[in-house]
C-alpha cells in the first residue's frame, strides 16, 4: 500500500480535503502519514492507522519514505522543503496546493475535468510534480471551460469578489471579529428601532477607523463592511509606468497566466495565449469566490447555444437562468458554499455588440479552487 505524506491537513484547505478525503472513503487506498510544522510529537488526526504521531513537515528522511506527498501548507514551506527532497534524489509524487511551484516546466496545474489530456501525457512522460491551480482560475474554468474549449473566446476579463476564506484560517478569524466589533459598537441603537440610522452608521465607520493592531494583522486594513481592491503581491514594484506588469497583482497576473497553462496553451505549448485580466477584490464573504465576466467571443453565437455549451461541459457546472429570483435564489455565495457545484448565470448579451458576453459565477474556493483537484489526483496516481 502506498504510504502518502499528508502536510497542512489542518489549515482551511487542509481541513475541507480532510472532510471530503473522508466522505469519498480515499484513505482506505493508502497509508496515511500526517506531518505537522508545529506539532511534532503530537497526536495525528482519527485517520491514521499504523503512524499514530504527527512528524516534523521539515524532516527529509521522514518525507523521503513517502510514495507521494501531498500538502497544503503553503507557499514557505513547498520553497523550504521540495528543492531539497528532490536534491536529495526523492523520485516520488508532489501534489501541492501552494502556487510557488505552478509555472515551473515541470509541474502540471492540475484541474482534471478541465484538463485531464494535459495530466495524462505529463504522466505517461514521468511527471511528478501536481499543483493544483489559483483558486479564481479553478472555480472559472469548471464554469466557462466549454467556451475555452470551443474556440470562442478571444479575450475575456474578470472582476473579481474573493472571500475571506482565501486567506486562510487566520484572515477568515480576523474578519469575524472585526464584524463581531461592528455589532458591539451600535448594538443598542440596532435594538432601539427608532435609533438614527446616521447615528449607527457613524460608529460603524468610526469603529473601522479606529481599527489597528492585531484587529487587522493579516488583512492590513478592515475587511468587516469594507472590502479591498488588491490580492497577494504587488508585481509592478520598481517597473516603470509603461511596463505591462506595472499595477498588476500577483493574482491578476495568474488570470491568465494559469488559464493558458491548464488548458495548454501559449508559451510552452507552441500557441498564443488568450488574453485573460481584470481586477481582483477581496470582499467580506467567508467563502466562494465570485467573478463577474466579460468575454469577446470568436463570433456572435446565440445565447440558448452558449448556455447549453456551458450546462454540457461537466457534471458539476449549471447554468443559473438570468432572472431575478433564480439568481438571488442559487448565484450567491450562501447558496454555494460547501457544495462542489459551480452555478454560471447573468448570461446575457452586452451593449458593447453580440460578440460581448457576460456571465457571473461562483464556486466554492475551499473545494473546486483548491482541496478537490488535490484529492482527485491522488486517486489518479493510486488508481494508475
Ligand atoms: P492556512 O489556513 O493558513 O493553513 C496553513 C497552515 O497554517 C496549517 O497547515 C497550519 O500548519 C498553520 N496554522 C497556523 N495557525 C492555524 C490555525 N489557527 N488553524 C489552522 N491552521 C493553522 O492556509 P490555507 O488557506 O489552507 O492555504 C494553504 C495553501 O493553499 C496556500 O499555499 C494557499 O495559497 C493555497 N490555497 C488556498 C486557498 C484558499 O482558499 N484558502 C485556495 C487555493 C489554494 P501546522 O498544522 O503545521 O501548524
Amino acid at each position: 500500500m502506498a504510504l502518502v505524506g499528508i502536510v497542512g491537513w489542518r489549515g482551511m484547505v487542509g481541513s475541507v480535503l480532510m472532510q471530503r478525503m473522508q466522505a469519498e472513503n480515499d484513505f482506505a487506498l493508502f497509508e496515511p502519514l500526517f506531518f505537522s510544522t508545529s506539532n511534532a510529537g503530537g497526536a495525528a488526526p482519527a485517520q491514521a492507522r499504523n503512524e499514530t504521531k504527527l512528524v516534523d513537515a521539515h524532516d527529509l528522511k521522514a518525507l523521503a519514505r513517502c510514495d507521494i506527498v501531498l500538502t497544503a501548507q503553503g507557499g514557505d514551506y513547498t520553497h523550504a522543503v521540495f528543492p531539497q527532497l528532490r536534491a536529495a534524489g526523492w523520485k516520488g509524487h508532489w501534489i501541492d496546493a501552494a502556487s510557488a511551484l505552478r509555472m515551473q516546466d515541470d509541474a502540471v496545474i492540475i484541474l482534471d475535468p478541465v484538463n485531464l489530456p494535459v495530466i495524462k501525457n505529463a504522466l505517461a512522460r514521468g511527471g511528478r510534480n501536481w499543483i493544483g491551480g489559483n483558486c479564481t482560475v479553478s472555480c472559472m474554468l469548471m464554469g466557462v471551460g466549454a467556451l475555452f474549449k470551443a474556440g470562442l473566446v478571444e479575450w475575456m476579463s474578470t472582476m473579481t469578489y474573493q472571500a475571506a476564506s482565501g486567506g486562510g484560517a487566520q484572515h477568515m478569524r480576523e474578519m469575524l471579529v472585526q464584524y463581531g466589533a461592528l455589532n458591539a459598537a451600535v448594538k443598542p441603537l440596532l435594538d432601539d428601532p427608532a435609533s438614527a440610522i446616521l447615528e449607527i452608521d457613524r460608529r460603524v465607520l468610526a469603529r473601522q477607523q479606529a481599527m489597528g493592531g492585531a484587529e487587522v494583522a493579516h488583512f492590513g486594513v478592515p475587511l468587516g463592511g469594507s472590502l479591498i481592491p488588491w490580492i497577494d503581491k504587488d508585481l509592478g514594484e520598481g517597473r516603470a509606468q509603461t511596463d505591462a506588469l506595472w499595477g498588476v497583482s500577483r493574482e491578476e497576473w495568474k488570470g491568465m497566466a494559469e488559464t493558458n497553462k491548464i488548458l495548454g496553451r501559449g508559451e510552452g505549448f507552441g500557441s498564443a495565449p488568450v488574453p485573460v485580466d481584470g481586477l481582483c477584490v477581496r470582499v467580506g464573504s467567508m467563502r466562494c469566490h465570485s467573478q463577474a465576466l466579460h468575454f469577446k467571443l470568436t463570433r456572435d453565437v446565440p445565447l440558448a447555444d452558449i448556455e447549453a455549451m456551458i450546462a454540457a461541459d461537466n457534471e458539476w457546472v449549471r447554468v443559473v437562468p438570468n432572472h431575478k429570483d433564480e439568481t438571488l435564489r442559487e448565484l450567491t455565495p450562501v447558496a454555494v458554499t460547501g457544495t462542489l457545484g459551480i452555478p454560471v448565470g447573468r448570461i446575457r448579451k452586452l451593449a458593447m455588440g453580440p460578440q460581448h458576453l457576460a456571465a457571473f459565477t461562483i464556486g466554492d474556493q475551499l473545494l473546486w479552487g483548491a482541496a478537490e483537484p488535490l484529492r482527485r489526483m491522488l486517486r489518479l496516481l493510486l488508481e494508475a
